[in-house]
């Protein structure tokens, strides 16, 4: 049976022209559904509700992605708001850390994109870097601004990692970050690093846990390239176990 894969969704607000109406959307991605689609699963979007129904939707689901997005609030990692600290979504925060606790708890796969490992690290207590641009100047363009279906900078995947069985060892990668993994939770394995040092995937994989997640965007690099594409067959079979 083809698995039931649920995209972490946002809430947009449209104004009609020469009215005066506003309409609130729920969205997701596309790519995010037509690659699931194309790995063999069916995707559906997770509109930004209430922590009080997370659990039951996990429960409907076989797979969990944890879509890019706003900043994480730093006061969920124990820190003070920075002066380059990005747009905020505390609710989306509460509810994706909702989703995350239950699809953990109920054993299901997961894939963190972006916004998504960065939540993950905040998950199991690790913390943040609010902004990479105030670090040393040593570090990298991580905010590209160039088209995102265009790879910016290497990763270097480490060897013994289940990442390492599905892309070689140096790959070229997008990146449209401005934050990234301070201190990396203990639970966590860093499984990619950039040349300046940040990690750009980790995971989480035993007989109760399925979780990867990267800090790039493959789902706009996955149309092209079929080794970012393998991502989304993996979570699609992890989702099948
Ligand atoms: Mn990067």
């Amino acid at each position: 049976m083809k698995p039931l894969i649920g995209i972490t969704g946002n809430i947009r607000q449209d104004k009609e022209t020469n009215h005066n109406i506003s309409w609130r959307y729920s969205y997701s991605l596309h790519d995010f559904s037509q690659l699931v689609y194309q790995a063999g699963g069916i995707p559906v979007t997770l509109p930004l509700l209430d922590d009080g129904i997370a659990g039951e939707m996990i429960e409907k689901l076989d797979g969990l992605i944890l879509s890019g997005g706003e900043d994480i609030h730093p006061l969920l990692y124990q820190q003070e708001p920075q002066t380059k600290l990005g747009p905020l979504n505390l609710r989306r925060d509460q509810f994706e850390l909702s989703l995350l606790k239950q699809a953990l708890e109920q054993d299901k796969a997961i894939l963190g994109i972006c916004r998504g490992i960065q939540l993950i690290n905040v998950y199991f207590g690790g913390s943040l870097y609010q902004d990479l641009q105030s670090l040393e100047p040593s570090y990298l363009q991580h905010r590209q601004q160039s088209d995102l279906s265009q790879a910016h900078h290497h990763v270097q995947i480490q060897k013994d990692s289940y990442l390492a069985q599905l892309l070689p060892d140096i790959i070229k990668v997008n990146s449209y970050h401005h934050q990234a993994i301070h201190h990396l939770a203990k639970s966590l394995t860093a499984t990619a690093y950039s040349p300046d040092g940040l990690v750009e995937a980790v995971e989480y994989l035993d007989k109760d846990h399925s979780l990867l997640a990267v800090q790039w965007h493959p789902e706009i690099q996955a149309q092209g390239d079929p080794e970012q594409f393998k991502l989304f067959t993996d979570l699609v079979e992890r989702s099948k176990k």
